[in-house]
């Protein structure tokens, strides 16, 4: 699929691999919808061709004015990326007790149950539009997470939401066929974004070494190339691609 001249949505749209695919998406050539929270949104470089609008992935007329604004842009909706989530760290049981299950549900409701409200409201745009070769309308491309197969202690919620978002991947691509609408879910490993943020220059060196090539972080510019060529790609559907340099994580 040929991503000039389309409508995209990228959530997370104003940081890290989000704000990388909306780079690459317009200058690819399409107009593109950047959502994300309004704070988060107030703060994000602004170019050109590319809407920012602030919403909250979890709030469904959010999300679907949204989709409306990407519908109005005229072009066809045909590329929806979910980029936007939250980290955490909690332990099942610590020596404060048991993790409080306010703070797991928070992570469940932005990173799987926003990345759901999203595929569910902007599918329903993108069915609408005029197919292309084959049948083709579009690609859902969702974030998941290394952390959905290898989670680390303090992990539990992160691990929860991110297998939630793998475990979505074909049952989706399967309800969505009947439009022409492919899904795909991409597992980074280490990227580096503001994310890692807080993360010491000894510790992200640590981490590098245990990449077995390249050892290194993962550009965001990386990941918004695979975004690319999944786009591009019609054979590529229900498939969750892990995205971190052969990265098998130690407990
Ligand atoms: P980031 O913090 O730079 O970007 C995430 C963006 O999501 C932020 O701009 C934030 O404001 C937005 N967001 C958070 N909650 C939202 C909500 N309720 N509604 C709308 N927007 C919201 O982080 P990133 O590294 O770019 O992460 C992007 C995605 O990739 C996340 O889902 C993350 O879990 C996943 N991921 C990142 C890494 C990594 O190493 N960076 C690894 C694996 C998975």
């Amino acid at each position: 699929m040929d991503t000039t001249d389309v409508a995209a949505i990228v959530t997370g749209g104003a940081s890290g691999l989000g704000g990388a695919t909306v780079r690459r998406l317009a200058a690819d050539g399409a107009h593109v919808v950047a959502i994300d929270l309004p704070k988060a949104i107030d703060t994000a470089e602004k170019l050109e061709r590319v809407d920012y609008i602030g919403a909250d992935v979890t709030d469904g007329d959010q999300v679907q004015a949204a989709v409306d604004a990407a519908v109005d842009t005229g072009l066809p909706l045909r590329v929806v990326v979910n980029c936007a989530g939250i980290g955490t760290a909690g332990r099942v049981l610590s020596k404060k007790g048991p993790m409080d299950l306010g703070a797991f549900s928070q992570v469940v409701t932005v990173n799987l149950i926003g990345t759901f409200n999203v595929m569910r409201l902007a599918s329903a745009a993108v069915a609408q539009t005029e197919p292309l070769e084959a049948g083709a309308r579009g690609v859902i491309v969702n974030t998941a997470s290394v952390a959905a197969f290898e989670g680390q202690v303090g992990q539990i919620a992160y691990s929860a939401s991110k297998g939630g978002v793998v475990g979505m991947t074909v049952p989706a691509a399967r309800d969505l066929a009947q439009y022409g609408i492919r899904v795909m879910t991409i597992a980074p490993g280490i990227i580096d974004t503001p994310m890692l943020a807080g993360v010491e220059e000894s510790f992200r060196n640590e981490l590098a070494k245990g990449i077995p090539f390249p050892q290194r972080l993962g550009r965001p510019d990386e990941y918004a190339q695979l975004v690319a060529m999944i786009a591009e790609h019609d054979y590529l559907n229900g498939e969750v691609i892990r995205f971190d340099g052969a990265l098998r994580m130690q407990p």
